[in-house]
């Protein structure tokens, strides 16, 4: 079986962890730290503070810039469940963005018509997805951000290892140079895995310190920082001022981390070429049309996305019934989060004709390191042949 994704550990990466299992720590302890210096430097960021997953860090974001109930965040429709649901960990309400049916992702275009729609609300935020792993132009969303005095959040669950191009200036993802707080996924499907491991960066040093402390419970061990000072206070002491959570990870889940980091710019390069393959392969196709490539975007490709317009083919249901036979995986990536039941029940029904069109042409095709290229081959003859 050839799945759509896959994660790619070798011996380094089990070292790493056999030897943490046979140290003093097993729970948060040096490594942890460890991962999150090396992923802010490889970021760029001044602080990153590793979780328990992708939706614990996207929680973890909304309630570090301030979010609470009765504020709205924009989220664009075409994304993982997790982006729109940390919102509504806190109360807020949900604002859905439209995307371009080309690249799924929100644009400049789409940002404003939303916020115009949606004016008389309290808009207090935006999660921008990278999807598959592509960035839009960001300084034009963090123009729009400014003038309506929003914070950015970059899900960038799926983007690590991309750059923004700007003016001959690369602006690696999660550095927050055109936003506020980035949070990303280390699920074995994304680019890097951990288990189950995710992270928020950052370079304001009291969000990162907020963070720190909703990650473990809202506890405060530094006196510096207590609100009381009562006169039996001795090394055990801390203070609760604010709920938080116990969100942590552990050093053995940053070990992993730690070790697939370290390959993280070999495994973009070899992504692009599995990419570059499949466009070449694509590239005068009747009906299979590659996702459109943003020249701003110096991407980690975390997703293969083809778009086919299945109306005057074979479903696409039974188009991965067939591919599923002939041992390839392909998925959906993804159904648009305004048309789940739980949001139709909370705001009703709504039309995102760029998020309707881009969905149902929407194709994930395998994509991982260690795809060998006489597997890519078969994808790309089983799915000429049976996509029609
Ligand atoms: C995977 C994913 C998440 C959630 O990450 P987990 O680690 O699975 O909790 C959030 N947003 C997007 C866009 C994702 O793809």
């Amino acid at each position: 079986m050839i799945p759509y994704g896959r994660h790619s550990i070798d011996q380094q990466d089990i070292d790493s962890v056999v030897t943490i299992l046979k140290s003093d720590w097993l729970t948060t302890g040096p490594v942890v730290e460890k991962f999150e210096e090396t992923l802010a430097r490889k970021v760029c960021a001044k602080h990153a503070i590793a979780c328990s997953n992708g939706t614990t860090a996207l929680h973890l974001a909304i309630l570090a810039v301030g979010i609470k109930a009765g504020d709205v965040v924009l989220v664009p429709s075409i994304t993982f469940l997790a982006s729109a649901n940390a919102a509504r960990y806190v109360g807020a309400d949900v604002v859905f963005v439209d995307v371009d049916a080309e690249t799924g992702l929100m644009t400049a275009e789409t940002l404003e018509e939303a916020i115009s729609n949606n004016k008389q609300k309290n808009l207090k935020a935006i999660v921008n997805v990278h999807l598959a792993g592509q960035c839009e132009d960001l300084e034009a969303i963090h123009k729009i951000a400014k003038k309506h005095n929003l914070f950015i959040i970059e899900d960038a669950a799926h983007a690590i290892g991309t750059c923004y191009l700007k003016d001959g200036k690369y602006y690696p993802i999660g550095s927050n140079a055109f936003s506020d707080i980035t949070t990303f996924s280390f699920h074995p499907v994304k680019t890097i895995a951990m288990g189950e491991g995710g992270a928020v960066t950052t370079n304001d040093p009291e969000v990162a310190k907020k963070l720190k402390s909703l990650r473990s419970h809202g506890m405060i061990r530094d006196s510096n920082d207590w609100q009381t000072h009562p006169s039996d206070v001795g090394p055990w002491y801390y203070e609760l001022q604010e709920l938080g959570y116990n969100y942590r990870t552990s050093d053995v889940n940053c070990a992993l981390g730690l070790s697939q980091l370290e390959k993280l710019d070999a495994f973009k390069m070899e992504r692009a070429k599995i990419v570059e393959f499949y466009d070449e392969q694509f590239s005068d196709h009747p009906f299979i049309k590659p996702m459109k490539k943003l020249t701003h975007s110096d991407t980690a490709w975390h997703l293969y996305i083809v778009h086919i317009n299945f109306k005057n083919l074979k479903s696409r249901a039974e188009t991965m019934t067939v591919l599923r036979e002939r041992g390839i995986g392909t998925q959906v990536h993804y159904i648009p989060v305004h048309m789940q039941p739980y949001y139709k029940n909370l705001y009703g029904d709504q039309m995102l004709a760029g998020a309707e069109g881009y969905y149902s042409t929407c194709l994930s095709l395998p994509l991982y390191v260690g795809l060998s290229r006489e597997d890519q081959q078969r994808v790309v003859n089983e799915l000429i042949k049976n996509a029609q």
